[in-house]
Order: C-alpha cells, then structure tokens, then sequence
C-alpha cells in the first residue's frame, strides 16, 4: 500500500500536521504508536493555552485534534513503528501489526518518552509503584505517601497532581535548586500537602512484600545514607526523543533529538520533515509543537510545489 504522505506520531505535532495535510488534500496517515502521548498525558490542566480563559485538559486538547484531523480527512493507523527505510523513494515504514507500508513524504513527529533514573529496583517496580505519569497511576495512591522524583517543570505537574489523591508528596530534588518556571513552582509550594527535600540523589527503589517502600538516597549535605518511606515513587526527570526505529537513517544530535534546518522543519533527506518535541531541545512546549507541526505541513506542501 502506497500514501501520498505518511505522519509517524499522534502528539500535537503530529495532528497539527494532519490536519493541514488534509486540508491540503495530501490525504495524510497518521501512525499512532500504542503508548499514549507523553507529555500530554501528563500535562493535565494546560491553563496557559492562547483563547481558553479557563485553560483546557491534555488528554482532551488531545482528543479533539485526533477527531478533527479524521473530520478533515486524514486516516489513522494504530500500531508502533519500528523500522523505516529512507535511503530510496517510495520511503518505506514497517508497523507492527500491518507490516510495510510506503509514502511520498514522511512527517516524524514521535516525540519523547520519560527517562528513568536507572538505578535498582526502577525498573521492576515500573507500574507497581514506580510510575512516569501521574494522571495514568495517581489514583492508586489515594491517602498514601509518593515521592516525586525531579525539580522541572514535569515534577511540578506530578506533584500538584498527586496532591488530589495522595495524602503526602514529597519531592525530591538532587540539586539546591528548582528547575522548573517560577508559575509552576508558586503553584506547588501553595499546597501544604507537598513537601521539599533538595540536595538527594537517587540510589535505589526500596521494594518488600508489599511492592514499594521507599527509596534510598544520598544527602549531599551530609554525605549520608537515606531511606525515604513511600508507597510510590514518581519519576519526572526529563525525556528523551523518540528515534531509535530511525537507526541512523537520519542526522540526530548527541542526545537523539532529529536536526532539522534552521528555521524550518526540513530534514537531510528532501521529503522527510520533523516537528514537536522530536527535533526541539530547546523550547518542548506544547505551543511549539503545535506550531512546528502547522510548519511540518507547509513544508511538505512546498515540496510537492517546488
Ligand atoms: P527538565 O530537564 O526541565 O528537568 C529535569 C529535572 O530532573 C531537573 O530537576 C534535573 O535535576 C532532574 N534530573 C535529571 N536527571 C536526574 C537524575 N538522574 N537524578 C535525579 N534528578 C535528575 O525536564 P522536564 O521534563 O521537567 O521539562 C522538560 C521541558 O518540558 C522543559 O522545557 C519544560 O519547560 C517543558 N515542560 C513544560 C510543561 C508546562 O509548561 N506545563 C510541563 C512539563 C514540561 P538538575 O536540575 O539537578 O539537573
């Protein structure tokens, strides 16, 4: 099966670009991968989002892009990919689940996915108990303690969202400072519920019988040892971009992100284009991605009209 054009990600960006596409009668297929959108799944209540007064939801900013891209025409696909092939035209796609699939042009817009600490006991306690995003677990950790791991913008959020469910929070921090805007920041410090433990790194997930207990950590301060109690740890340390079923088909920079010309959203291959959180280590804010995905489009029409 052969598609004018192909959009890999159904994030902001990706649905931004759909929705020009179709517009633009490029009849474009969006390929959603299995995991929902990292960063919007986490940002529950996006208060600063232009025109809405009263703010509007991730999960639902999400949702009516995903019907008016499909009102405007575009198709969408549900499956993860894990290979492309760009080196020849038509570029081809694998997507498991469907198998290969080729396109004319190609958008990526796969964004990022939360990093994790790497350190012991994360891993196998990953959705029991040690979680990536609140809005997905918090409600299995009402009247409980949870440590938030992180001082960004992303710790904030899981913080001030736990505080609706669990009865403490304490965030855990491994520098002196926060990381994340002072808006953010003021919002979580007005909660009592949240707590602040600065200067503490990481060692290791404490697990019992029960699933998690706690988390070891060194004090700066002291130099000391630390058991922390807790019945969930909360991990809000950043991400990373979504590139690997690129396998070097693509010019990334040293942490993964796609390098894309300045300025635009073209990539090294004429025909692929890049937008969102995926080629943007600078700003990764929702309002770029959604600009950057409107970009992605109108590249892509340049290119059928060059
Ligand atoms: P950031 O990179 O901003 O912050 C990461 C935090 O995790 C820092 O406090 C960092 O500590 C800490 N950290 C990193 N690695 C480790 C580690 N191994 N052990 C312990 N702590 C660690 O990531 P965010 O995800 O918070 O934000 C990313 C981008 O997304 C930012 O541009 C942010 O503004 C944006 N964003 C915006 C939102 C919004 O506007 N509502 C919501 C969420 C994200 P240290 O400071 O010591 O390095």
């Amino acid at each position: 099966m052969e598609y004018k054009s192909i959009i890999i990600g159904a994030g902001l960006a990706g649905f931004t670009a759909a929705v020009y596409m179709a517009r633009a009668g490029l009849k474009p297929l969006v390929i959603k991968g299995q995991r929902p959108s990292y960063h919007l799944t986490t940002t529950m209540e996006i208060e600063y989002f232009p025109g809405f007064l009263h703010g509007i939801s991730g999960p639902d900013l999400l949702d009516n892009m995903f019907r008016q891209a499909e009102q405007f025409g575009a198709q969408v696909k549900i499956g993860d990919v894990y290979e492309v092939d760009l080196s020849k035209r038509p570029f081809k796609v694998w997507l498991e689940g469907w198998g290969e699939i080729k396109t004319e042009t190609l958008i990526i817009a796969t964004g990022t996915t939360a990093k994790l600490l790497g350190i012991p006991g994360e891993k196998d306690y990953l959705g029991l108990g040690v979680s990536t995003c609140a809005p997905c677990s918090a409600f299995l950790f009402r009247d409980k303690k949870v440590l938030v791991i992180g001082g960004g913008d992303s710790a904030m959020e899981e913080a001030i969202y736990l505080s609706h469910y669990a009865s403490e929070i304490t965030v855990v921090n491994r520098s002196d400072k926060l990381r994340a805007s002072l808006a953010l920041q003021e919002r979580a410090r007005e909660i009592r519920k949240i707590r602040w433990l600065m200067n503490r790194t990481p060692l290791e997930v404490i697990t019992g019988e029960k699933g998690v207990t706690g988390l070891r950590v060194t004090s700066h301060e002291s130099g000391q040892e630390e058991s922390l109690e807790a019945d969930g740890v909360f991990i809000a340390i950043g991400s990373k971009p979504n590139t690997e079923f690129l396998a070097k088909q693509l010019p990334l920079d040293e942490q993964g992100y796609i390098l894309v010309k300045p300025g635009t959203t073209e990539t090294d291959i004429p025909g692929v284009f890049a937008c969102g959180d995926v080629q943007d280590r600078r700003y990764r804010q929702i309002l770029n991605a959604i600009g950057s995905g409107c970009m992605a489009a109108l590249d892509c029409q340049r290119y059928y009209t060059r």
